[in-house]
């Protein structure tokens, strides 16, 4: 099909055939072939067949994930739709970050309500300018009318047996964190109507909610060096109980080195450790390493750019604790992860 196809970055030209008789409307394959059908390298096959074909290097193991972005759910409607490509695409680079894989390709099921253009272009601009930063190409999908929602799976690959998993925590290990916690949490506040922000600083919680990276060139300086890993997506003390349930150990966490920004600092109190604790849509790392490895921690984060902090340590007795200032524990009960199911 390279007829039809697109010089990179190019939205295909018009055909006569690009619109049912009869209608102004795009049409599902209009949309495919305008706006995400690509050349693509990497992969043998890309957008155009019934499936895409991708080789896997010898000795590597393909690392999968999918997340899937229902609008009203993980999304607000007033979001931009550039921002919304970037997003849907960083919340599953961040899983393969998670793991240390190296990204390669991605699928994009979208279902979306009209065959509104000026959307669908602005979703794509977000989606492109993302996986070009990373190197990545869109090879399939599916494009469907229905509520709106974005399904992205991402395709990586890392040496085999090498994968940062959830499952290594070992007691004595170090508990770290990258990035700042929280304010994605704080401007979801703010759309909420339950805290006010001066312009600035709401554009810059913002940008955190709607613009996330994905700490991916971390993930891979950690193989080797990480004994577990897991992206925060849903809260740290969620996300941190995945590992230690996983890995069958427990943790001690010191509220006071939780990483935040000066806009958070200002916030009361409560609201600073729900944020922190609780947030949910980080997309930071979060990882263990014993404490002799903490020149290489240094050295992975100085070479991916991405600054790290020490916030507690794993132990052998089970459960998590947060201590705060005085180093007595919080009452972490009122701060449950979300759970689409029960939130
Ligand atoms: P099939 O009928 O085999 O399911 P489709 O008609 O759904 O295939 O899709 C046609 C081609 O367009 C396929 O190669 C598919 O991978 C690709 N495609 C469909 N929607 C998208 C999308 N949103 N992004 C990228 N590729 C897509
Ligand atoms: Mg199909």
């Amino acid at each position: 099909m390279t007829r039809h196809r697109p010089k990179a970055g190019e939205p295909s030209p018009q055909t006569a055939q690009d619109h049912a008789p009869g209608s102004t409307a795009p049409g599902e394959f209009d949309l495919i072939r305008r706006y995400f059908d690509r050349p693509v390298r990497r992969a043998a096959l890309g957008v155009g067949d019934d499936c895409a074909l991708l080789g896997v290097a010898p000795g590597m193991q393909l690392a999968v994930s999918t997340d899937m972005l229902v609008e009203g759910r993980h999304f607000l409607s007033t979001v931009e739709p550039r921002r919304l490509g970037h997003k849907a695409l960083a919340v599953n680079l961040s899983d393969l970050a998670a793991c240390g894989a190296r990204p390669l390709a991605f699928t994009l099921a979208l279902s979306l309500p009209r065959a509104d253009e000026a959307f669908v272009a602005g979703l794509a601009e977000g989606l492109f300018a993302l996986a070009q930063a990373h190197d990545i190409e869109l090879a399939g999908g599916d494009t469907t009318a229905g509520p709106l929602n974005l399904c992205i799976t991402v395709l990586g690959e890392v040496p085999a047996g090498q994968a940062l998993l959830r499952s290594g925590a070992c007691p004595g290990d170090e508990l770290w964190v990258s990035g700042t916690l929280g304010d994605a949490r704080l401007a979801l506040e703010v759309f909420r109507g339950r805290v006010a922000l001066d312009g600035a600083e709401f554009e810059q919680v913002r940008a955190a909610m709607e613009l996330p990276q994905p700490r991916v060139g971390l993930g891979l300086a950690l193989r080797g060096v990480a004994t577990a890993a897991i992206d925060l997506s849903d809260g740290l003390v969620g996300d941190l109980g995945h590992i230690l349930q996983r890995s069958g150990v427990g943790a001690e966490v010191e509220l006071h080195r939780l990483p935040h920004s000066e806009v958070l600092a200002g916030q009361p109190p409560a609201l600073r450790q729900e944020c922190l604790l609780a947030g949910g849509d980080d997309y930071e790392l979060l990882f263990c390493a014993p404490p002799a490895r903490r020149a290489a921690v240094l050295q992975a984060a100085a070479g991916a750019q991405v600054p790290v902090q020490c916030i507690g340590r794993i132990t052998a007795e089970p459960g998590l604790r947060v201590l705060d200032e005085a180093g007595r524990p919080l009452d972490l009960g009122r701060l449950q992860a979300f759970d689409h199911f029960k939130s």
